[in-house]
């Protein structure tokens, strides 16, 4: 029993919840029962649970006024571990599926030993006029006789094990730890749960004596608000619950409450926070969902019901259709499980795709805060989940400066445009800054402009968007040149092509070619990539965890604007004094890396080649 209860259960607080549970349990049928058999004389209201807690003696008693259980139940009930009860009223009652119960596994009841050296339970069934007392210290068997009790019901006495260095039990001997227990895992039983909580009054007829008087008082909030009908329930309920229970300061974006009946019968209650917690970037941060099995928390936080790319989501899941589960393993196969993961991540999706269509300012306030979660989605598992991700992202674009979708971008484009441009940079302004960015903007391209270091990644990822492949302005590809324009160029760069070979050899390695261009309106030189690794990436990539020494290099292409003067310049340099060139190779080069938000190899050389022209 000892290896049963501890793989069960890996936090021995709960057996609070399994006792408090039982005692629903019993409660409900006893109501059932008042369903039909008026000679019960009960209402709904007076099915009770009481916490005592007896510091001295060491115990923590939980008594209901439920159905009891008789001598032969207790023998059968809890003698035996995973026979349950309650399982086998549902079985013989077709009616009771009107009513939740929560046990089905036999085995809540002996949590209890997770903190107890013995627990006595008396028991008196309804309807009976004897009751019973089943005690054990757990290990050897327990042992069954007769006892006193006034009325119908179940009391369990839970007497605690003595403090070790590792375990403090005694903690749960405090009203506020079984307070904060029954908030934490009970607070949506129907049934009120009572306990005497210490409060400090004003002496009556003093005015500042205070003396401290016990107080009944209900500790659970009883109606859980995702029970409620959305109606019923207003915009700051939901985000104070909110706030409350998922520990935010600020209301959530978006509240997504729901009903769901059909293959999975469950309701959900999800909130789309309004700001990224402060360790969400961080392996620290665990994504998951709040797991309910009619109203009592049987999970935490449940990370099965939640993709990757949503982990942002905060809220819980309720469902009739799970039983407490007995272990996460188990929990992981259950197809039910899996049936509501999948609509709710629908769901999501849906909400998200509402909200930017409808709430576009919400939207990007969302996507700052978690844009970054849904792009990593994208490009996760080599792009498995891009199809249905791809519609949700949002670039800032040249047009207007704004954010724009995909969808919105294409719809902007000239019919035979075939291409999606981007441009990529640490900053908006650095992009603005690029030589190609001018001349693109300047034919009257839009231009995606993206500072993200995931970007370019999901760029390659999705390869395509509705038939428009993305290019890369940066990219030596890119050629907006007419083809008069082209074989000009080609032209220029064939008669000169010893001053470009002679600059190329000047910067040993660093290039793999110098060329002449026409695409460059004003700047006199830019660095372009070739191949299928951007400058951006090559930065990115270097910068990894675990990147090392073997830099990843892209292949890189020193271009010079023809029209610019320094062009006719390298040409009479070559012509007059060949060995100059050399420099001229240098600074061009610096020049163009640092446009293009490079550092240079040889800052020091490079200020010295500077100085050198100011001395001229
Ligand atoms: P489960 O609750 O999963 O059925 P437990 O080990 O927690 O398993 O309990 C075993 C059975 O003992 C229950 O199904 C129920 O029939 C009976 N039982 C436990 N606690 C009570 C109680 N407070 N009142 C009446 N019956 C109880």
């Amino acid at each position: 029993m000892d290896l049963m209860i501890n793989s069960i259960y890996t936090h021995k607080e709960i057996f609070l919840r399994e006792i408090i549970s039982n005692s629903s349990d019993a409660l409900d049928k006893l109501y059932f029962k008042s369903l039909t058999d008026t000679s019960v004389g009960l209402g709904a209201d007076d099915f009770v649970i009481d916490i005592a807690i007896d510091k001295e003696n060491r115990t923590i008693t939980v008594s209901d006024n439920g159905i009891g259980m008789t001598e032969d139940e207790l023998d059968q009930n809890l003698g035996t571990i995973a026979k349950s009860g309650s399982f086998a009223f549902k079985d013989e009652n077709e009616k009771a599926e009107d009513i939740d119960i929560i046990g089905q596994f036999g085995v809540g009841f002996y949590s209890a030993f997770m903190v107890s050296d013995k627990v006595t339970v008396d028991s008196k069934a309804y309807g009976s006029d004897k009751a019973y007392r089943w005690e054990s210290e757990g290990v050897d068997g327990y042992r069954i006789g007769e006892c006193e009790k006034a009325s119908f019901g179940t009391t369990v006495t839970m007497h605690l094990k003595p403090d070790t260095d590792d375990d403090d039990y005694s903690k749960y001997l405090d009203e506020y730890t079984i307070q904060s227990l029954v908030k934490k895992y009970s607070d949506y039983i129907r049934h009120p749960i009572r306990m005497e909580m210490t409060k400090t009054v004003l002496k009556e007829g003093t005015e500042d004596e205070y003396e401290e008087v016990a107080e009944l008082t209900t500790l659970n909030s009883r109606v859980p608000i995702w029970k409620k009908s959305k109606s019923e329930v207003t915009d700051e309920e939901y985000n104070n619950f909110y706030k409350e229970k998922f520990y935010d300061f600020e209301d959530p974006l978006k509240v997504i409450h729901s009903s769901v009946e059909g293959n999975a019968t469950y309701k959900s209650l999800l909130f789309i926070p309004a700001h990224a917690p402060f360790n969400y970037y961080t392996k620290d941060y665990e994504k998951g969902l709040q797991l309910y099995s009619k109203g009592v928390l049987i999970m935490d936080k449940c990370a099965d019901l939640l993709p990757d790319y949503y982990s942002f989501v905060k809220g819980l899941v309720d469902s009739e259709d799970l039983s407490l589960n007995i272990s996460r393993e188990m929990l992981q196969h259950d197809s039910q499980l899996k049936l509501i993961a999948k609509t709710i991540e629908k769901k999501i999706k849906s909400e998200l795709e509402k909200m930017l269509k409808n709430e576009r300012e919400k939207y990007e306030q969302f996507f700052k805060a978690f844009g970054v979660q849904i792009k990593f989605g994208v490009y996760n598992f080599y792009g498995l989940h891009k199809d249905e991700l791809k519609d949700l992202l949002i670039f800032t674009s040249s047009y207007e400066k704004k954010q724009t979708t995909l969808a919105e971008y294409v719809e902007r484009l000239k019919e035979d445009d075939k291409n999606i441009y981007y441009a990529t940079g640490e900053t908006l302004e650095k992009i603005e800054m690029l030589p190609q960015y001018e001349a693109a903007t300047g034919k009257g391209l839009e231009v995606l402009m993206l500072t993200e270091y995931v970007d370019e990644f999901v760029i390659k990822t999705l390869m395509e968007y509705g038939g428009k492949t993305f290019v890369n302005i940066c990219d030596e590809e890119f050629d907006l040149s007419s083809d008069e324009e082209k074989e000009a160029i080609e032209k220029a760069n064939k008669d000169n092509s010893e001053v470009l070979e002679k600059m190329k050899e000047a910067l040993g390695g660093s290039v793999s070619s110098v060329r002449f261009t026409n695409k460059l309106s004003g700047h006199p030189v830019c660095l372009t990539s070739e191949g299928a690794i951007s400058l951006d990436m090559e930065k990115t990539l270097n910068a990894m965890p675990g990147a090392g020494d073997n830099k990843i290099k892209a292949t890189v292409v020193l271009d010079i604007n023809i029209d610019h003067p320094v062009a006719a310049k390298l040409k009479k340099v070559y012509a007059d004094s060949p060995d100059d060139l050399a420099k001229y190779a240098k600074l061009l080069y610096s020049e163009a890396c640092l446009i293009a938000g490079r550092s240079i190899d040889d800052p020091v050389e490079h200020s010295k080649l500077v100085c050198d022209f100011m001395s001229l």
